[in-house]
């Protein structure tokens, strides 16, 4: 990965319980981890003290004690447990490579492994929230706690609500609108996925589009990325022409880039 320095710990050996076969999870068998942790290693490298680094010998006793303590069908569902784990616990984690061998996995021919690698990280989100319906910051308030309880997610930083003209179709109830910065593992889809669920909790009934509603959340930017899918459009592709966008979010994040435009979220609220 561009931009990080990296710890590694490699083949790192453990007996543990995982596997599909009754016998796998009765009997036990070796498995071999190897880690990549992405992070910032310049404060260490200038000042010579482990505590403005990452404690390698700690992740791998976490990482011996975590494989042992639970059980899993899948070497798949096993690293990913393990990868959230471990970007949970260490703060100066941005990032983490697990690759996970089984070297007797039960398939009957001579290969020296089976295996998997998967590469997880932290992500920044953008979102956008609104009512105009009802109990406005009640329901405003119902979707930043999702998120902030979220296992999927930290750091979440709101900005004010604000009250604002209705937008589209006008002939409707002001809305009370919002955004939050928070850093999630979910991807993009599992996040506007997330964020429906929390549209449904707060009762949202799709009726006209730009209607009214009892919460609205969208995602404005996630990290650089430029996603154009039937679905799902990032960065939101009407959020330059918002004011009720672009002014809360210009508290909370006034530098971030918008990565097409080129521009950043203070200078497209002032061109507005
Ligand atoms: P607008 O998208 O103009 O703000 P809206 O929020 O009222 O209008 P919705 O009815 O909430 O529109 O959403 C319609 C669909 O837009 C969603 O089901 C979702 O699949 C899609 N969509 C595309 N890009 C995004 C995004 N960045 N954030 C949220 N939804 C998106
Ligand atoms: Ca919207
Ligand atoms: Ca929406």
């Amino acid at each position: 990965m561009k931009g990080y320095d990296t710890i590694k710990i490699e083949n790192l050996q453990v007996f543990a319980n995982h596997g599909v076969f009754p016998e796998e999870t009765a009997l036990g068998q070796k498995f071999v981890l190897s880690l990549k942790l992405y992070t910032d290693t310049r404060r260490a490298g200038k000042t010579d003290d482990l505590k403005a680094s990452i404690d390698y010998g700690d992740v791998c006793s976490r990482a011996t004690k975590f494989m042992q303590e639970h059980t899993y069908k899948l070497i798949e569902a096993a690293a990913e447990k393990l990868a959230e784990m471990l970007l949970w616990e260490y703060e100066l984690l941005s990032g983490v490579t697990v690759e996970l061998k089984k070297p007797w996995a039960p398939i009957g021919l001579p290969v020296d492994f089976a295996a998997v690698e998967i590469t997880r990280f932290w992500h920044r989100a953008y979102m956008a929230i609104g009512s105009n319906m009802g109990d406005k910051k009640a329901y405003l308030d119902g979707a930043v706690k999702a998120f902030k309880d979220s296992p999927l997610c930290k750091n979440l930083k709101c900005s004010t609500y604000m009250a604002t003209e209705p937008y589209g179709v006008t002939d409707q109830d002001e809305f009370l609108n919002a955004c939050f910065t928070v850093d999630t593992l979910m991807s993009p889809e599992e996040l506007l996925d997330f964020a429906h669920e929390a549209e449904n909790a707060a009762g949202r009934v799709r009726t006209m589009r730009w209607g009214p509603r009892t919460l609205d959340v969208d995602i404005i930017f996630y990290d650089d990325e430029v996603i154009s899918e039937e679905h799902l459009t990032v960065p939101h592709i009407d959020m330059q022409n918002r004011d009720f966008v672009l002014k809360p979010l210009a508290e909370i994040a006034p530098g971030k880039v918008h990565p097409v435009l080129g521009k950043t979220v203070q200078q497209l609220a002032a061109e507005l």
